[in-house]
């Protein structure tokens, strides 16, 4: 995983605290890239050693603004300096690289398809994008960096997974507040889907267990992809059995306790939350290429005919005739969730929209730039011409 600019490493930074707390071993090495020093302190838990601080002959540890060409340059002057920290990873051991940007800001926006195009010459590996909108509040150079950013990381990974910040804003919060908040929602949602396929055997294997090849296929192909996510609380194993259920006589007629009914209607429910309720990117998803859906939680609430009942389901609403569906147990978890990755989505008005406001922002910018020029001279020089200057 690699985290480009200060949005990319401040969310594979969460990864790494994801990973620890919930013991998933997604990310098999991590990396953050910079132009600005500042940025990489603030890192907590990517190693010093995999800190890579780029372009100090050019912008002295600065940043570049929110500059993405000359972040883009940067980028792929000191290529080398990035693939010197990948050089210490075992890569046969990673299943694929994930370059992490938000696209529009400068660094990242102007780097990760860089890196992402340098990753694909250099390796077999699939390299997948996650590349995250700014808000629609940002302003117009963001948009227009987001909307370049986009066109460009698409082209140059095999699969670009969206989070748009604008649909995940809430009004009235801090930014930084804010961010820490969105940053935990990107996370749990890759988290569960990426983590789906470490499951080792060894691990409680269940009889339909999501495999990262699954996840590998369903975003070859390429294009767009988002992903939904719905979860509720459960009781864990031992509890469900506890006195009051005694007392009842409820959630008594499996084997484990629990009503197989009830948990396929859990399923089939937080399934149709997770396709309907907010995606990473909001968009349409009849017209969705592929789909995976993976149910997590304990495995005793997780049953293969909710799975295949989800997937029937997702499939009649997308359409699609690839969908692919798992189980992904984990013992100790109070929670089951459902998490439906769609790639290949291109019914998304929201890109639409930022494609909009970019180049009026660009045709702006144009306009107000020669506009200065114009103004700039009428200031400089005196109006009838008589001064000449030095030299
Ligand atoms: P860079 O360092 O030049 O690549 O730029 P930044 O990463 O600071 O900012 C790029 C864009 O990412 C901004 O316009 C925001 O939309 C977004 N962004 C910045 N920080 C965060 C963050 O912590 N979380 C999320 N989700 N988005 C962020």
């Amino acid at each position: 995983m690699i985290g480009f600019g200060q949005a990319g490493g401040k969310v594979v930074d969460k990864f790494l605290e994801y990973d620890r707390k919930n013991d998933s071993n997604i990310v098999r090495a991590a990396v953050a890239v910079n132009t600005a020093k500042a940025d990489l302190l603030g890192l907590e838990n990517i190693p010093q050693d995999q800190r890579v601080l780029i372009g100090q002959s050019r912008v002295k540890g600065h940043g570049v603004g929110a500059d993405n060409e000359l972040g883009a340059e940067i980028a792929e002057e000191d290529v080398d300096e990035v693939q010197g920290a990948i050089d210490s990873i075992p890569v046969h051991e990673v299943d694929a690289f994930l370059v992490v940007a938000g696209l529009g800001g400068g660094t990242g926006s102007g780097g990760a398809p860089v890196l992402a195009k340098h990753l694909k010459r250099i390796y077999t590996e699939p390299v997948y994008g996650l590349g995250i909108l700014p808000g629609s509040d940002e302003g117009g150079i963001y948009t227009l960096n987001a909307a370049r950013s986009f066109q460009t990381f698409v082209r140059e990974v095999d699969n670009l997974l969206v989070f748009d910040n604008d649909a995940w804003r809430k009004t009235g919060e801090s930014v930084q507040g804010g961010y820490d908040q969105i940053n935990r929602e990107i996370v749990t949602r890759f988290g569960v889907l990426f983590g789906a396929g470490e499951v080792e055997a060894g691990q409680e294997v269940a009889e339909s267990v999501v495999d990262s090849s699954e996840i590998i296929n369903t975003l070859a192909g390429g294009g767009v992809s988002t992903v939904g996510y719905a979860s509720e609380e459960v009781e864990p194993k031992g509890k469900s059995g506890g006195l009051l259920s005694r007392l009842t006589g409820s959630g008594d007629d499996g084997d484990d306790g629990l009503d197989s009914a009830h948990t396929t209607n859990r399923i089939t429910s937080l399934v149709r939350k997770a396709a309907l309720g907010r995606l990473t990117l909001p968009c349409e998803i009849e017209g969705s290429e592929r789909a995976l859906l993976v149910l997590a939680g304990p495995p005793e609430h997780l049953n293969r005919k909710g799975i295949e009942r989800g997937r029937k389901w997702i499939e009649e609403q997308t359409g699609s005739m690839e969908v692919r569906g798992g189980d992904y147990p984990i013992s100790n978890s109070r929670q089951v969730a459902a998490v439906i990755l769609l790639s290949g989505v291109t019914n998304v008005p929201r890109i639409k929209e930022l494609q909009q406001v970019a180049i009026e922002a660009q045709d702006n910018l144009a306009e107000i730039r020669e506009e200065s020029d114009a103004k700039l001279e009428g200031l400089v020089n005196d109006d009838e011409d008589e001064l000449e200057s030095l030299f």
